[in-house]
Parts: C-alpha cells; sequence; structure tokens
C-alpha cells in the first residue's frame, strides 16, 4: 500500500518513523509520503488560509494550494491505476471504525488531507472527486485542532491490518471489535500479584473451558462498558463452538 499525507505540519506524522508502522516501511511492506502543503503556495508568505465568506471566527484553507498538493499527488500515478481514496479528517465526516480500518486497508493508495483551522474550502472535496474517492471521515465526537493527530490513529489502525505487518496474525483476530465485542481481559506472571489472583480457569489447561470463560467475559465487559455494542452483536456469525458461550 502506498500512503500520502498532506499536512501543514508534516513533523507532527513523524512517529509514524516508529514501532510497526515504521518497521513495515522499512520492509517495503508500506510506502508513506508526507507532503508540505505550504510547498504548493505561490505567494512570498506561503499563505493558506484566509477570511471566512458570511464572517464568523477562524480561518479557511485556500483552495488553491490545496488543489495544486493534491493534483501533484493523484498525477503521480500509472495511467492504468484506479482513483487513489482520499480521506479528509473531519469531526462532520463518518465515523472511523474498525470496519473502516478493514475497508481501507484493501485499497492501493490511500491520500490524507489534514485540515486546520475551520477547516479546508468545501469546494477542494467536490474538485477532487474528480481524482479520488473522496471520504470525509471522523475519529469520533469531538474536535481536534487539526488533522494529523486523526491521521495518525487511522494510519496505525489500517497499517497493522496489511499482510505481514503484525508478526502473529492470530492477535488480529481475538482483538477488541474484531467480531462486534470488545475483548476479553488478559493476565501474564505472576499467577498471584499483590494478593490477586489470576481466573484458576486460565491455568487450568482446558483450552474449550478457557475459550467459553473469553467469551464469557467479552459479553460481560462489553454489556457494561458499550451496550451500544450488544444492540448490534450478532452471535449467530461465530463460529458454532463460541455461540454455547451465550
Ligand atoms: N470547524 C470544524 C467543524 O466544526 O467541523 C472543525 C475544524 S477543526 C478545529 C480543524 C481540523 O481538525 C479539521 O479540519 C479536521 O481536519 C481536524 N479534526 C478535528 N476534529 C476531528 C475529528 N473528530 N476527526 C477527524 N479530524 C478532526
Amino acid at each position: 500500500m502506498r500512503i500520502d499525507v498532506v499536512s501543514i505540519f508534516p513533523d507532527y506524522l513523524a512517529p509514524l518513523e516508529l514501532s510497526l508502522i515504521g518497521k513495515a516501511r522499512q520492509d517495503g511492506l508500506l510506502e508513506l509520503n508526507v507532503h508540505d502543503l505550504r510547498d504548493f503556495t505561490t505567494d512570498r508568505h506561503r499563505t493558506v488560509d484566509d477570511t471566512p465568506y458570511g464572517g464568523g471566527a477562524g480561518m479557511v484553507m485556500k483552495p488553491e494550494p490545496w488543489a495544486q498538493a493534491l493534483a501533484a499527488v493523484a498525477a503521480d500515478r500509472p495511467a492504468e491505476a484506479a482513483k487513489p481514496v482520499l480521506i479528509v479528517p473531519s469531526p462532520a465526516g463518518e465515523r472511523f471504525t474498525q470496519a473502516t480500518a478493514h475497508e481501507l486497508a484493501e485499497e492501493d493508495r490511500l491520500v490524507f488531507a489534514c485540515g486546520r483551522y475551520e477547516g479546508i474550502d468545501e469546494r477542494v472535496m467536490e474538485w477532487a472527486a474528480g481524482h479520488f474517492t473522496v471520504r470525509p471521515v471522523s475519529l469520533g465526537d469531538y474536535v481536534l485542532n487539526g488533522g494529523e493527530v486523526a491521521v495518525l490513529a487511522m494510519v496505525e489502525a489500517i497499517g497493522r491490518l496489511l499482510p505481514g505487518v503484525v508478526g502473529n496474525p492470530e492477535s488480529l483476530v481475538e482483538e477488541s471489535h474484531s467480531d462486534g465485542l470488545l475483548e476479553y481481559p488478559v493476565y501474564t506472571k505472576p499467577s498471584n500479584w499483590r494478593e490477586r489472583e489470576v481466573p484458576a480457569v486460565l491455568l487450568s489447561g482446558n483450552h474449550g473451558n478457557i475459550a467459553q470463560w473469553r467469551r464469557h467475559e467479552q459479553y460481560r465487559r462489553t454489556a457494561e462498558r458499550r451496550p451500544d455494542l450488544l444492540a448490534e452483536f450478532d452471535a449467530g456469525r461465530l463460529p458454532r463452538a463460541d455461540r454455547t458461550a451465550f
């Protein structure tokens, strides 16, 4: 997969050189390029924002630097390649979920446009639809200062789903949100720590009982912390052996 990120703060994306995503880049599993939006301005002050039409607080990102930057990124692909997906982080976008991460992990090319101030002039998204599949995406129902933090989270969530990025792909299967429930609690050695015992079933060696206990815990925890998820949970989609836990 190739990812391009356009931002006025390219240094904000430096953490993507670290850990599993950094290693995936080194191993050639993921190509990631960060572009400075100001490189696509033409004035002496490298201006990227202006006052909003209609008045009001804050500034709006000017359309032309965005069009220049996105056109350059879009042009950098083979003629026969499909349109890349342009993800525009925005609190007014569709919610980013594990399902979105899986969907986007199937793409060959993703481009992220990091807004700042009050956001990007709306006409950029209309224009960009000619070159990209445009998806405004929200990290959650709160407002950040810019799209960069959202991009860090999304690239990590998508990148870890790419083949070869996470050493043991089994660990992706049992995680929170992989089957609609939260993950069960996990423990490591010692079995007694500050007078707290690890649940006995986990020491029993009985894999059937352990799987059953984990399923119960997933359900209990989801009901307690995220009852909204239970409303959409369909136990019928689980493997037959797992359904007996409910
Ligand atoms: N005025 C915008 C609104 O109310 O929808 C918020 C602008 S916000 C201060 C600046 C930028 O931060 C946005 O353009 C977007 O790129 C990013 N951003 C803020 N909150 C976000 C969220 N929940 N998810 C994704 N991106 C977000």
